[in-house]
């Protein structure tokens, strides 16, 4: 069983920590938590609890929160690190993995060039092999990549892909926008060059913009293709992957506020839809011209993704046999709406 430590318990932490105790070939070593908060209290009830540093342990204490020790114990203990820690953290993290000689995974916050390698399990499984250090892309960049990546197979294809994205998530009272749309003004915005690090050379544009809502983004995609192709092939071309699944307003899903509700419904752990979510009825192609609209979980798509980095890296299935493994632990693709 592959010990695995997790840096931080927030959005992305906690979960990759639950899909991690899902798998038969992984355990959590334990989780690491900076603040005494509720969230730590909840952690160390479920997990073995660790904290950055020795300087933490006192007000960890007083709030009577059981600490196993520090990170650098974890470290020893683990034999890889999921680093879930915020945007810009683990690159000063990184080095203290490196010097205890643990393999380490990061999260999109980081930059391409921390790792070398930008992973996502559909494209490049394959090169995480054996690998040390590997970025799974953000939650924007996986749900790009996950429906463009087939269709690459059609040939050269040119995207151009508009976002418009969540404030933040829901447990975070702290930032806007609350009554604005905020352009972001550089272009292309990162995504695309996020997804031509991982699928090299794909000609693609992104612009993006932020609004006040906190449960999804949305994404807007064209793509030309290298001939004009029906839909149905285009269909059939994602619907063989479990990762995408397909709502559509005949049924009554016209927002991304009933997506999450069709999470709800169907029984999904804290209403996660780890699936791109897909308006069939937007899926338009025509000379070869192809639109549609897809809504992504951004809290977490992601996580199947950490957990087939983790195998890749230690070499322990190949490609088809650790996604159908994540998927079926995660029952993903079990959506009793939305195939
Ligand atoms: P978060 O803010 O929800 O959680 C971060 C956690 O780290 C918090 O629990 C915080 O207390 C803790 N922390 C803060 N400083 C720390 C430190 N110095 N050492 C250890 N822990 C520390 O963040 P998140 O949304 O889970 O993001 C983590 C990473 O995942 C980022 O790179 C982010 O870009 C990426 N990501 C986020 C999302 C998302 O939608 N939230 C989606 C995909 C990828």
């Amino acid at each position: 069983m592959l010990k695995v430590g997790i840096n931080a318990y927030g959005t992305i932490g906690k979960r990759v920590a639950d899909a991690v105790s899902k798998q038969s070939d992984m355990v959590v070593a334990g989780v690491v938590k900076a603040h005494p908060n509720y969230m730590s209290q909840v952690a160390s009830k479920r997990f073995k609890l660790f904290v950055p540093d020795k300087s933490y342990l006192k007000s960890f204490q007083d709030a009577g929160i059981k600490v196993e020790g520090t990170l650098d114990e974890l470290i020893e203990e683990a034999d890889i690190i999921v680093d879930a820690t915020p945007e810009g953290e683990g690159e000063k993290y990184k080095a203290i993995y490196e010097k205890a000689n643990k393999k380490a995974i990061f999260q999109g916050g980081e930059e391409h060039e921390l790792t070398g390698l930008s992973f996502n399990a559909y494209a490049n499984y394959e090169e995480a092999w054996g690998r040390d250090y590997v970025r799974v892309v953000s939650c924007n960049t996986t749900a790009l990549i996950r429906t463009i990546y087939p269709l690459t197979s059609f040939g050269k294809i040119k995207v151009r892909a508009n976002l418009v994205r969540r404030a933040t998530d829901p447990d975070d009272y702290t930032k806007g926008p609350i009554n604005s749309i905020v352009p972001d003004l550089k272009i292309p915005s990162h995504h695309g060059p996020d997804v031509a690090s991982v699928i090299k050379g794909l000609d693609i544009e992104t612009m993006a913009v932020k609004v006040p809502t906190t449960l999804m983004h949305l994404h807007f995609v064209n793509v030309q293709l290298p001939r004009e192709v029906g839909k149905d092939e285009i269909m059939e071309k994602w619907k063989g992957l479990r990762r995408i699944a397909f709502v559509s307003g005949k049924d009554g899903v016209k927002s991304t506020s009933q997506i999450m509700d069709v999470a709800r419904e169907t029984g999904r752990e804290r209403s996660d839809l780890y699936e791109i979510m897909l308006w069939k009825d937007s899926v338009s192609s025509k000379g070869g011209e192809l639109f549609y609209y897809q809504a992504v979980h951004q809290e977490s798509d992601v996580v199947p993704e950490n957990i087939d980095a983790i195998r890749s890296m230690f070499q322990l299935k190949d490609k088809e046999s650790s996604i159908r493994e994540t998927d079926r632990t995660l029952k993903i693709g079990d959506l009793v709406y939305g195939r």
